[in-house]
């Protein structure tokens, strides 16, 4: 690793195809010097943190290539620490590559997709979470996730996990110096201080934990099935979600044989609508198929909407579908409020997560359906604007419970009075998780992992 620190490295940093302005980024000891050899601006030297207007020009036959502003940003102060300079060209293809090529044969070499930010973290400049965070930024496909992407990136899962940290080295200081001490007989700390140290570090962690139910949410975004039986109005209601014609909506009972699903957004979380056959006793297989894909959808999905027809009492296959749902969460949307409402609520079982009445004819109510999915999905984060720190990714939760398991491990070797030796041993092993959250100690094929993720450039 270090001997490839020593090289300089090149690469576009812009995407491939014509565009107003391209960026060609190196870093590396020599970029100074190997853009000195094919860029001139009238004698001007370049200067840190100064976009310098000149003309690289071709060192072989001395034309000029392209004008082009290069910006200097001298180590340490820059995004890998290394000296780096960015030189915006024009943004035509052939022209990017034949700069690029001049670098190459000056002896730059060409970049591995990450390993810009691969150098930032590796030397210090960020740590794995900010790192992780700056690949999420760059995939962010709504603003809330780039906002979120971005507060990761300023550190603050870091900032979470430091007083976690501090509070775990402390203990293991203390029952450390416990056992060096133990022939002079200190008892640096009773049974139940460590009990209580250990408590408060679990219910941090365990904090810390639940917070990747939203932070997997954000990331990944949710799939939302809608069920219920045939003509209550799911394809209707599902195109009123997404605003769009999507689903077919018919008259006769049962056209919606297959799942259609669309993405889209609620209030910035990507959200993945599955509209599924009606449910019902069938004779016709191939209907059948849809039906059972229904019940598959409902088991994956992150949340159910079941759909009833307000202008109907409810019915036997209603109340069958309630029952069958019943154990998993489920949305009751009453549908059809805009026609005369014959549905008689008491007969609605009471443990829902949340009735929400619409007319996906008229939009009334759609709005608010979608807020309200938005605050369930969300809870207490739904104003995420809180500095909070979130884990995003199953790398991030495996260390987390790793860390906990643990501690858990400790509690009980606690609780049984055992040796302070034996305490220690998995409070090490929770402090390496952790240490590996943040990549204090990381081995090399994971960071391969997560930086071979990146785009080039980058
Ligand atoms: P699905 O079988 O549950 O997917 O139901 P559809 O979405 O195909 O709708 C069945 C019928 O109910 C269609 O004729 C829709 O136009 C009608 N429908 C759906 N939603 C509403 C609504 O909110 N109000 C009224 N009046 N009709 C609706």
């Amino acid at each position: 690793m270090d001997s490839q620190l020593e090289e300089t490295i090149v690469a576009i940093s812009t995407p491939i195809g014509k565009s107003g302005i391209g960026v060609i980024r190196l870093s590396g000891r020599t970029s100074r010097d190997l853009v000195g050899r094919v860029f001139r601006s009238g004698g001007e030297a370049l200067r840190d943190r100064s976009p310098l207007v000149g003309k690289i020009y071709d060192p072989k036959t001395d034309q000029v290539l392209d004008q082009v502003v290069a910006t200097y940003f001298q180590s340490p102060r820059s995004y890998t620490r290394e000296d780096v300079i960015e030189i915006s060209c024009h943004g035509s293809p052939v022209l990017l590559k034949a700069i690029l090529g001049l670098f190459l044969e000056l002896g730059a070499r060409l970049a591995r997709p990450g390993e810009f930010t691969l150098r930032a973290f590796l030397n210090g400049a960020m740590d794995l979470t900010q790192a992780e965070a700056v690949h999420d930024l760059i995939e962010a496909q709504t603003l809330f996730q780039a906002r979120v992407a971005q507060q990761q990136a300023m550190g603050a899962l870091s900032r979470r996990l430091k007083p976690v940290k501090d509070q775990l080295v402390r203990l293991i200081s203390i029952l450390e110096a416990g056992i060096d001490f133990a022939d002079d007989d200190v008892s640096v700390l009773s049974w139940q201080e460590t009990d209580e140290n250990l408590t408060k570090l679990r219910e941090d962690l365990e904090q810390l934990h639940r917070s990747f139910g939203f932070g997997k949410i954000i990331e990944s975004g949710l799939s939302i099935a809608i069920i219920g039986r045939p003509n209550v109005g799911k394809s209707s209601i599902f195109n009123a979600l997404l605003d769009e014609d999507r689903a077919i909506v018919t008259e006769i009972p049962g056209t919606t044989r297959d799942l259609i699903s669309e993405t889209t957004q609620i209030l910035g979380i990507p959200v993945r609508f599955l509209d599924t056959a009606g449910i019902r006793e069938v004779e016709d297989s191939i209907e059948q198929i849809g039906i059972n894909k229904s019940w598959q959808a409902a088991g994956d999905a992150d949340r159910v909407l079941l759909v009833v027809d307000g202008s109907q009492p409810l019915g036997d296959q209603d109340i069958n579908l309630m029952a069958e749902l019943q154990g998993n969460s489920f949305f009751l949307v009453i549908n059809k409020v805009d026609l005369p409402q014959k549905l008689n609520c008491d007969s609605i079982p009471h443990q829902l997560r949340e009735v929400s009445r619409v007319s996906a004819k008229t939009q009334e109510g759609i709005q608010a359906l979608r807020e309200a999915l938005f605050l369930d999905f969300t809870g207490d984060h739904g104003s995420f604007e809180t500095e909070q720190g979130i884990i995003t990714n199953i790398r991030q939760e495996r260390l987390v419970a790793e860390a906990l398991e643990a501690l858990a491990r400790s509690v009980s070797s606690a609780g049984n009075e055992l040796p302070h030796e034996i305490l220690l041993l998995d409070l090490y092993a929770a402090l390496r998780a952790l240490n590996a959250l943040t990549g204090e100690t990381t081995v090399e094929d994971i960071l391969d992992n997560i930086f071979s993720r990146f785009c080039i450039g980058k």
